[in-house]
């Protein structure tokens, strides 16, 4: 059986080699291969060869890196499908929500073609007599990723694409369930022309990660995963002097009020439940049934989830696949049967589902269930796959409560036919990104991606402007040329404009 290497100073290497994982077909809940799990010294090397890299990477200019941009995201768009076929096979998603995933990458790779108008400094002329100033920034050094199993080229993509474009060059610690396309990924930026050591993949769990929250020599950490290692790796990032963005887990509330077109809310909420099996961080995992709607809407999620093809990803016609893990379909049947006793009615069960000629496969139907309240596990957590709880209140106002309650404030929506209900929901909720009527507001790679709340830790977003402030720091300047014979005007006091 194969084991997946880590992709360091532009070539594949086992590394110390001493310990490796297993890497699953979930759809047959088999093994199908095994990755390396980095020690602390593989790491080391990773950010070796980084920095060596460093050196003529962050001087090349920025026309020449942007270059290099435009040939990999043509080889991105070119192996569209044989990328959305390595995802398939470990994370288990359908091949058409992979082939999404890909083109959502290969936006940001798009954004940053446009470098070198986003890395434009400012200038101001004659600041004081003979004096002009102006302002520009520059890559921090070596800056690492870490990502979760969810979206194993997407996630990465909102990192190393920015990072490398201003300048800095990267290690990607990529999660070790889906490690395969982290490589190649790799071969593709080979072929584009980056220079090797640029960007270097090293797999591995939580002792790779350590060594480069420790590591003196990383300037920067970009974090995507669950909420617990999210505020684990801020604190202990923070700790040694880094960088940190780390974006964390998410409950996303949908608020569906009586004058919603219900046929639209329900079947975009279904969508955006059960879409690669609920495991997105901008999936919709409670709804919020304002007065009158709630009956009917469930009876539009009921029809239309029933008609929902589970099955292997790769296999044409399914709709949802399987989820990531034996442990993970464990967890959310336990979520399902705490749900039902405590009280909550469930419309569909999931559990116990099984897909022909795939038995031991990781499969969970979609679930439903009604007449949930905020003190239920099933809301209170997030259980990261096909589940959708159903609240039901009276107001907008109590709905807005509900959603600002919760301690996640990664995405929610409202489903509304009224411009000033929509205004409302949107000026008041304490959450990152919105959706009016579109359950899934995730921004486009020029904008930039973030939650509020225990949905991330540290003060910039992801992607978008923000990512390029992130992976880079200012400099100013200011400059005189007195001509030779002019009086030097230097003075002990603190200078000001003349
Ligand atoms: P995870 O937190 O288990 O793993 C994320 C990364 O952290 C992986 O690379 C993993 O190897 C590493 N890791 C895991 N346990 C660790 C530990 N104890 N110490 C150090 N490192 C550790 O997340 P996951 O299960 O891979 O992904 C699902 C989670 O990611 C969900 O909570 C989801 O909401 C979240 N997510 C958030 C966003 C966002 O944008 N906010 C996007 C995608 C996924």
């Amino acid at each position: 059986m194969a084991t997946i290497e880590h992709w360091i100073g532009g070539r594949f290497t086992a590394g110390n080699g001493q310990r490796t994982g297993d890497v699953y077909d979930p759809a047959q809940g088999t093994v199908r291969a095994h990755v390396g799990l980095a020690s602390a010294a593989d790491v080391d090397d990773a950010v070796s060869a980084a920095e060596t890299a460093f050196e003529t990477w962050s001087q090349t200019s920025v026309t020449q890196r942007s270059r290099v941009m435009f040939a990999f995201r043509d080889l991105v768009q070119r192996y569209e499908d044989d990328l959305a076929r390595i995802i398939s096979a470990e994370h288990g998603k359908v091949l058409d929500d992979a082939r999404g995933e890909v083109v959502r990458g290969r936006e940001v790779v798009e954004f940053v073609c446009g470098l070198p108008q986003l890395l434009k400094g400012e200038f101001s002329d004659q600041v004081s007599a003979g004096v002009d100033s102006w302002s520009f920034r520059q890559p921090l050094g070596v800056v690492a990723g870490i990502t979760p199993f969810n979206f194993p080229i997407m996630v990465p993509m909102w990192m190393h694409p920015v990072a490398i474009a201003c300048g800095n060059t990267f290690v990607l610690k990529p999660s070790e369930r889906d490690p395969s396309v982290s490589n190649r990924v790799a071969e593709l930026y080979a072929e584009a022309g980056l220079p090797e050591g640029v960007f270097n993949v090293v797999h591995g769990d939580k002792e790779a990660v350590d060594a480069v929250l420790d590591h003196p020599r990383i300037a920067a950490v970009s974090f995507v995963g669950s909420t617990p290692i999210a505020r684990y790796v801020h604190d202990r990032a923070s700790a040694t002097g880094k960088r940190v963005q780390a974006l964390g887990g998410a409950k996303n509330h949908a608020v569906v009020m009586p004058d919603a077109d219900i046929d639209f809310a329900g079947d975009q909420l279904v969508a955006a439940g059960y879409g690669s099996a609920g495991q997105r961080c901008m999936a919709i995992s409670a709804v919020i049934a304002v007065g009158s709607v709630a009956d009917p809407l469930i009876d539009r999620l009921r029809a239309r989830t029933e008609q929902i093809v589970v099955g292997p990803g790769g296999q044409s016609g399914s709709e949802m696949g399987p989820v990531i893990t034996a442990a993970a379909l464990k967890r959310i049947e336990t979520y399902i049967a705490e749900g039902e006793s405590s009280g909550a009615k469930l419309v569909l069960d999931g559990r116990g589902l099984s897909v022909d000629g795939h038995d031991d496969g990781f499969f969970v139907g979609p679930t439903l269930i009604d007449g949930v309240t905020t003190d239920m596990s099933v809301y209170t957590d997030e259980i990261f796959g096909p589940v959708l709880v159903v609240l039901r209140v009276d107001t907008l106002d109590e709905a807005i409560a509900v959603v600002n309650a919760n301690p996640y404030g990664n995405g929610t929506a409202v489903f509304t036919s009224s411009g000033e209900v929509a205004r409302t929901f949107q000026r008041r909720v304490t959450v990152g990104m919105i959706g009016i009527n579109v359950p899934i507001p995730v921004p486009m790679a020029f904008h930039s991606f973030g939650g509020w709340k225990d949905s991330l830790f540290g003060d910039h977003h992801i992607h978008g402007p923000e990512g390029i402030r992130f992976y880079t720091r200012a400099k100013v300047v200011t400059s005189r040329w007195p001509h030779v014979s002019e009086d030097s005007l230097a003075q002990l006091n603190f200078p000001t404009a003349q």
